[in-house]
């Protein structure tokens, strides 16, 4: 069986015009001799009836504190009614279809409720249906633990669902669908004439993901990457054959920008001077145990300086409030990240993004770096316009 993994996300699924091009590309997989899986996330964004945010808008209306493990069973139901439309209009086409939901799909998962992660498939049921002659269309961004309790992946997890699929079903490819025409440079929403990068790698892809890129998810092509799934990222409304990622060696010295939006930066320094080593212990360990992951994090004699997601900002302020130290918070940041692979071996880099930001009159407020990325921290206001001056220095 040649099995193929079609993932369509909520706008190539949000109504009857978007569903006949999505369903368009299903038949011609099917056509072309393909037992096909398609994944689908919840129909259309914030305000469509049954979108992932219109139903946390509607738990969060009632008033009760949200408990996690209900808001899992309510947003999984946006997924599974996507997948019942999407396997009617197939049937309507003249294919016989059936849904199911993550948990028929054999999709196990731990119990973090609202991140949960895939523990396992078992692909059984799905092979069945395929063997019968059905195309599967599975609810994505969902699956079920040992005991039955319905779970879901975070946000953007459908991905996730095509791509561990797509592993455990041994597919030739997994297919993801979308708004864009595939993996560009940086967000086309900034730069509309970004080019689309025809082929990249799983290391590529995977940094891009990590640093905010939202048009893959970086759960998925972790999965891709560590189980050598093919990908490709492509539009469901033109017939532009999008961007395919794979093996092999990165050969472009920038690979593109991606970037993260509300972040606040957190300094904290002594008040009596400097800062001891075990302040800085301190200061994480308190983090960490109320849950808060950090980044960015710089330690030097004088302060310790990170930052965190902005929703919990003032819960930082509030657990580091002591007569020791004095804390500087600051909303409204956003952290734009160079990735290239080949950045390792050419000198220079980190001085050209400096210059080039400060020419522009753009604050540079925090920078870290590895071997493959530069990650700048500055105003939210001035994002989109580093990322432009960028976008022209380096010539992507
Ligand atoms: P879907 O609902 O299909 O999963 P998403 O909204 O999650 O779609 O992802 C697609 C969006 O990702 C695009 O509309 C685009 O604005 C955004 N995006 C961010 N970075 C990139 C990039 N480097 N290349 C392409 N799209 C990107
Ligand atoms: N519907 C979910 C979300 O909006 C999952 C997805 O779209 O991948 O996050
Ligand atoms: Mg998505």
């Amino acid at each position: 069986m040649r099995i193929i993994v079609q993932k369509f996300g909520g706008t190539s699924v949000a109504n009857p015009e978007s569903r006949e091009k999505a369903v368009a590309k299903i038949i011609k997989a099917k056509n072309e001799g393909f037992s096909v899986v398609v994944v689908v996330s919840a129909m259309g964004r914030n305000g469509d009836p049954y979108a992932t945010d219109t139903l946390i808008n509607l738990a969060k209306s009632i008033g009760a504190p949200l408990d996690f493990r209900d808001l899992d069973l309510l947003l999984s139901c946006g997924e599974i009614i996507a997948a019942v439309v999407m396997a009617q209009a197939l049937e309507k086409a003249g294919y016989p279809a059936i849904a199911l939901s993550g948990g028929q799909a054999g999709i196990v998962t731990d119990q973090n409720f609202g991140e949960a992660k895939i523990i396992g498939i078992n692909p059984e049921n799905v092979l069945k249906r395929l063997g019968e002659g059905k195309i599967v269309v599975v609810a994505g961004f969902q699956g079920v633990t040992a005991s039955g309790e319905i779970t879901t992946l975070g946000r953007g997890g459908s991905d996730t669902t095509a791509t561990a699929l797509g592993s455990a079903l041994k597919a030739e490819l997994v297919e993801i669908y979308t708004d864009v025409e595939g993996v560009m440079a940086v967000d086309p929403r900034i730069i509309p004439e970004a080019k689309i990068l025809r082929e990249l790698t799983y290391q590529e892809i995977c940094e891009m993901a990590n640093h905010g890129a939202k048009v893959v998810h970086p759960r998925a092509v972790a999965i891709a990457r560590d189980q050598k799934v093919p990908l490709k990222v492509r539009s469901t409304f033109t017939e532009d054959i999008g961007t395919l990622i794979g093996d092999g060696k990165p050969t472009r010295v920038i690979t593109g920008i991606a970037h993260q939006v509300k972040i606040g930066r957190v300094l904290v320094k002594a008040k009596n001077g400097q800062l001891t080593p075990e302040d800085s212990v301190k200061i994480f360990k308190v983090l960490a145990e109320a849950g808060i992951s950090v980044d960015m994090n710089s330690i030097s004699p004088g302060q310790v300086g990170f930052v965190v997601k902005q929703e919990v900002l003032d819960k930082v302020g509030e657990l580091l409030a002591s007569d020791d130290f004095l804390v500087e918070l600051l909303p409204g940041c956003a952290k734009i990240s160079l990735i290239g692979i080949g950045m390792q071996d050419v000198l220079g880099v980190m001085a050209r993004v400096v210059e080039t930001l400060h020419q522009h009159d753009i604050k540079l407020l925090h920078t870290v770096d590895s071997e493959i990325t530069i990650s700048c921290l500055v105003l939210e206001e001035q994002m989109e316009k580093a990322i432009k001056v960028l976008y022209n220095e380096f010539g992507l």
